[in-house]
């Protein structure tokens, strides 16, 4: 079985990616601090808890396994919290995913998969975004994704180390089986909370905003289940295995929501009402982001299966009704 280093592979994301491997007889060997992730989330491979920083813990993964490519869901990713500590951010996002990227090429481990975000395009002057726009972000988290996909282009012309950076738009959604899904803390993310206030959890979900320029006034995102997430990396993987040159690619479905959308979405899958209110504009976030995943579709034949909000919130409902306090009760 190929070993696939996971670095955040306990995180939402990570441990969903995991899953798809180990069905796709891959084995995710999985390397996490635990400071947002769940050591719960980890059932499909080894797992070795520390920093991607650390040298000697990535030289003992690399000399106990025969890694043949590393994925990284470790990045900090809160674009609020990126305002006010950008130092947290570049210290984590950039200087300590360099040194996973030193011991990478130090161990000729030359296929990558980087999580980057459309937050990398900036205030978009059109929609739907597409790879070749201009990327001009507006909040330091966007921008350590962008000087890291700078240095990825470095990074092969200089040692041939090939990667993928795959701009999510807005992850969401949870397992289809119910195993796992999405529990953060402290919780930033719209769909988690709006399903926590369906669940009496929070009193009433705060609207971050209500004079955008959009039909509503509310920000529009554009939702991707996480599951169509691993099937996209897991193309990408198999794209550089087979020896492919690096590429940079969208994920989002072309679909944009306003937070109403959502609220109202909601509502519907899970037959109870939602109370909210609105408040000030959170600083960093722009107005609309939807994103055009042809590129992907055409080149890697990547099939998006849970492509409707509805789906998206009911796995993700699935999740959160039978697991009210996360992996606590899993
Ligand atoms: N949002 C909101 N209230 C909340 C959390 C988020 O209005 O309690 C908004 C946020 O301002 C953004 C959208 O929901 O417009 C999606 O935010 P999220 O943090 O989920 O993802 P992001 O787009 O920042 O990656």
């Amino acid at each position: 079985m190929k070993e696939i280093l996971v670095v955040g592979g306990a995180g939402y994301i990570g441990s969903h990616m995991c899953k798809y491997l180990h069905k796709n007889g891959m084995t995710p060997v999985v390397l996490d601090n635990l400071s947002y992730g769940h050591r719960q989330a980890v059932q499909w491979g080894p797992f070795y808890e520390g920093e991607m920083a650390d040298t000697a813990l990535l030289k003992k993964i690399f000399s106990e396994h025969r890694i043949e490519a590393v994925m990284h869901f470790a990045a900090f990713c809160y674009v609020g919290e990126s305002m006010q500590l950008p130092l947290k951010y570049y210290q984590n996002n950039i200087a300590a995913t360099l040194t996973l990227l030193t011991e990478m090429v130090e161990h000729n481990i030359l296929n990558f998969i980087f999580s980057s975000t459309c937050a990398t395009y900036g205030e978009p002057e059109q929609l739907p975004l597409l790879e070749d726009f201009p990327q001009n972000p507006i909040n330091p988290y966007g921008r350590s994704k962008l000087m890291m996909e700078q240095i990825l282009g470095d990074l092969d012309h200089a040692h041939n180390l090939k990667s993928v950076c795959l701009r999510y738009f807005n992850a969401a959604g949870a397992d289809s089986e119910g195993e796992i899904g999405e529990d953060h803390d402290p919780e930033t993310h719209l769909i988690p909370l709006v399903l926590q206030t369906a669940l009496g959890q929070r009193e009433k979900l705060t609207i971050f905003g209500s004079d955008y320029p959009t039909q509503d006034g509310t920000c529009i995102r554009d939702y991707i289940h996480i599951e169509d997430l691993a099937q996209a990396h897991h193309l990408s993987l198999l794209h550089l295995l087979a020896g492919g040159a690096s590429k940079k690619y969208n994920l989002g479905n072309g679909n944009g929501y306003s937070i109403l959308d959502v609220i109202k979405t909601a509502e519907a899958v899970t037959k109870k009402t939602i109370p909210h209110s609105y408040a000030e504009r959170r600083p960093g976030d722009p107005a609309a982001l939807v994103g055009s995943a042809e590129l992907i579709i055409r080149e890697l034949g990547w099939k998006p299966q849970f492509n409707s909000l509805e789906s998206i919130l009911q796995t993700a409902w699935n999740w959160h009704s039978n697991h009210p306090d996360g992996f606590k009760d899993a």
